[in-house]
Parts: structure tokens; sequence; C-alpha cells
């Protein structure tokens, strides 16, 4: 065919956008996204023709196939569900904790409505965010009082310019950590006008160290989870409880950054060197901090817990305003946190305390019903269930593994990492990993509603 004879059956914009139309993908797209798209897709084709990279056209049914991809690719979210099968269960890049029913739907109702965020409905007036669940914070710790912030890199920052301006912070060198990647505790102390006193070794501090470190210039002793690492071998570093008689003895105030807000027993969970909250506060921590988007299974927020003096120091701090949380994710955590105060819900309505919790026999089960439910295509791939193991994540627990069962996909029609993006390419994207030249679903993050998703995607992969 010659270029010209090419151009000349280029199909007409109108006929291809009646078809485009016709097709029950393009449902829910305007008319003016579809009418680009055409536009678009005409374009290239004519392009190439005159590159001379083409001489014929596609079929029309083609054409319409490459528009709809594209129209679809352009209206759906950016921020979107997708289904982790990675088995890693608070995976940082794919949002954290997921909220317990009840706090999503919390969430949607506070979102409609105009609601009671500053506004006191006993004395009709103007009333405090934090009165929302500073009592069900204390009621749950055991703490005096509470307050909450944006994030738990926010609360560090608030508590350390709160108390500790222009004075002494003591670290052990063991913990000036960095979790992920801009909270780094050397930085976030000199944002907040605090100075670093460090003590100790990496590998080993001792109660010593944080009591030749003080003087009438030292506004706290600090103590940060080492959350995402761990030293092992001939190391040791200063419990709270020491930290706490280290402290009181010179009247400085003990603040112990715990990261992971673990509000159960570790044991229950399958993890056993994690510190909680309670604990912290029942040492007699004088500031506890932690995220509420890892082991707490709630939103994202940064909660303090405490001594009432200090934390109606960081209430009336110029910064509390600028970390402060918004309504949405307090809805979120309010009723998250009355999940917790039910201990019959907590473990059957948090998802990261359930999916920490599922026994390695209940893994096995759920891996071999998925398993058995994916396509049969002998000639594409196969796949058998294998036993694995699963992260913790979001920094908690490192080092940590979880005995699980996954379910391994060995492709034979293309290679694992084309599988994996295929996965990650369909409509509902599916995260997993690959291990060995193969493709592991992790059933403990993966929600049973979600199967009938990954049965379809195989289907649409290794179609017939
Ligand atoms: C995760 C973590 C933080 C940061 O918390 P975000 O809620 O992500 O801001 C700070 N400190 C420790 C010890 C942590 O584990």
């Amino acid at each position: 065919m010659s270029k010209q004879e090419a151009l000349r059956s280029m199909p007409r914009v109108d006929d291809v956008i009646a078809r485009v139309e016709a097709e029950p993908k393009a449902k829910n797209i305007s008319y003016h996204e579809l009418l680009s798209c055409v536009r678009e897709t005409l374009d290239g084709i004519r392009k190439d023709i005159l590159a001379d990279k083409t001489d014929k056209v596609p079929d029309v049914s083609e054409i319409v196939k490459a528009v709809i991809k594209t129209a679809v690719k352009k209206c759906s979210f950016s921020l979107r569900p997708v289904i982790n099968a990675t088995g890693v269960v608070l995976h940082t890049n794919l949002g954290r904790a997921v909220l317990a029913e009840a706090a999503a739907e919390n969430v949607s109702q506070v979102a409609r409505e105009y609601n009671s965020l500053e506004y006191s409905l006993e004395e009709g007036c103007r009333g405090s965010r934090h009165s929302h669940v500073e009592s069900l914070i204390c009621k749950l710790t055991g703490a005096e009082a509470a307050m909450v912030v944006n994030n738990n890199a926010a609360a560090v920052m608030l508590l350390l310019a709160a108390m500790c301006k222009d004075r002494e912070v003591v670290v052990s060198r063991g913990e000036l950590v960095e979790i992920g990647g801009s909270f780094r505790v050397p930085e976030i102390m000199s944002m907040s006008g605090a100075h670093l006193k460090e003590v100790g070794t990496t590998n080993k501090t001792k109660p010593s160290d944080y009591a030749e470190a003080i003087n009438e210039n030292t506004a706290a002793l600090l103590k940060v989870h080492t959350s995402n690492f761990k030293i092992v071998g001939f190391s040791e570093q200063v419990k709270i409880d020491e930290m706490v008689k280290i402290g009181h003895d010179h009247n400085i105030p003990v603040i112990y950054d715990v990261g992971s807000g673990l509000m159960v027993e570790g044991e229950k969970v399958g993890l056993y060197d994690e510190v909680g909250v309670k604990e912290s506060v029942k040492a007699g921590a004088d500031i506890t901090c932690f995220s509420a988007d890892k082991l707490l299974g709630g939103p994202q927020a940064g909660i303090i817990v405490g001594k009432k003096k200090y934390v109606e120091m960081m209430k009336k701090h110029q910064l509390a305003r600028v970390v402060r949380i918004d309504k949405l994710n307090l809805a979120a955590l309010e009723a998250t946190i009355r999940i917790y105060l039910d201990p019959e819900r907590t473990f059957k309505e948090i998802p990261t305390l359930s999916n920490l919790a599922i026994t390695k026999a209940e893994l096995k089960i759920k891996a071999n019903k998925l398993c058995g439910l994916l396509p049969v295509r002998k000639n594409s791939f196969s796949a058998t269930v294998k036993t694995s193991e699963s992260q913790v994540g979001g920094g908690s627990a490192p080092g940590e593994m979880l005995p699980s069962y996954a379910v391994q996909i060995t492709p034979k029609t293309m290679s694992a990492a084309d599988l994996e993006k295929a996965l990650r390419e369909n409509e509902v994207p599916i995260i997993c990993r690959i291990h060995k030249g193969c493709v592991l679903l992790d059933p403990r993050t993966i929600f049973e509603n979600q199967y009938a998703e990954i049965v379809r995607a195989f289907e649409n992969i290794f179609a017939e």
C-alpha cells in the first residue's frame, strides 16, 4: 500500500468514536475524553505512516481497543486501591495500615456532613479538636494526658521544640536512626532547635553513659526505638525503666519514641521484641510517642501520651497548628481507638492485627483456596502452594519473619518479571514478590473478597 493510499484508508474520527462509545468499558468516560483519545491515536498512526514506520492502517477494532486502553488509563485515579500480595502487612509504599471497617465508615460519615471538629456540643461554643480522642487514648494507655498530630515524625519534632529548645537532649549513639527517607533523629533534633548530646557507642550504651552526660543544660533523655534494624551480638542498650530512674534521679524528663504503637501483647501477633505503648507509660516515661498507622492499625497520625504538664506545653506551642491532624484522620482514629476499648472487637476488626495473628494452618487453607481457584493453563504456568515467610514491615520488628504459605506461580510463556508487570498493570493492580524466577502470592495480606479479581487477572493474562 502506498503512503497516499494508507492515509486515505484511515477511519474517520466520528466512526471510531461511535464504536468506542458502544464499548461497555467506555461507559463512565466522558465524550470529551474519548474524543481526545481517538484523535491522539489516529494522529499517532498518521505520523507512523508519514515517517515510513508502517504502511498500513490497523483494523478499526484494534484502534478501538487502543483508544479504550488509553482512555481507561487516563481516567483511573492515581491514588487507588491495590491488592497487596506481598505478605508485608505494613507496606509503607502501599499505604501502611488498612483501616478497620468502622473507621472507614466513620471517615465517610464525617466527610459528608458538617461536624463537631472544634465545637463543644455541651457548651455550644468553640471546642478543641483534641477532645475527641484524648480521654479515650488515656483510658487505653493509662497515660495522664494525650494529643494527636499529623504523624509520628511531627510528634517528635513538636515535643523536642516544646520541651527541649536550646537545651541538650541525651540520646544513645545506637539509637540515632533513620526511619524511611526523611526522618533522621539528628536532623529532626537540629530542626527543632534542641541540641543532640550523643552518648555510648553504636553497639553499646550503659546507664552510666546517660548519668554522666547530664548537666545543668540537659532538657531530657530520649530513647528511640530502632524500628527498622537490629544490632545483634556484642550489644547493649539501656531499657526504658532504667532510663526513667536515671532521669528522675536528676529531675529530668524521659521521652520514648516507641515508633510503632503496639497496643496488644506482642506474643499474640507473633512479635516478641516490640515494646508496647502501655509498657512505656507504665515504666514511667514522661512522654511516649508513636505512629497510628503502624502496629496500631489506624490512620496516619502521631500520638503523644504522658504527663499533663508536658502535653499542655505542646498543645500551646506554635508548631501544634503546623502539625495538626485533619478531621478525616481524626474520625478514623477515634473509631479505631474505640475498637481497642472493646477487647472482643480488637482482633476481629483491626485488619493489621488479624493479618499478623493469622495462624500458619489458616494461611495454608487460604493459599490452597486461592491456588485452586486459578485457571488451569498447563502450557502457560503452574501454581503450587509452598511454605514461605512474610514480613511485618512499616519499620516494625526488623529481621522477624512470620511463617507463612504462599502460592508460587511458575510462568512458562513469559518471565517472572513480565508476569509481575502484567499483574501490576491489571485494572485493580496486584502487587507481588518475585522469588527465584517465580511469582509469589502471599495470602496473609490478600483479603478473600479479592480472590475473584486475581482469578480474573490470570484469565486475562493467560487468555486461551
Ligand atoms: C516510623 C517511625 C517514625 C516516623 O513515624 P511516621 O508516623 O511515619 O511519621 C518515627 N520514629 C520511629 C521510631 C518510627 O518507627
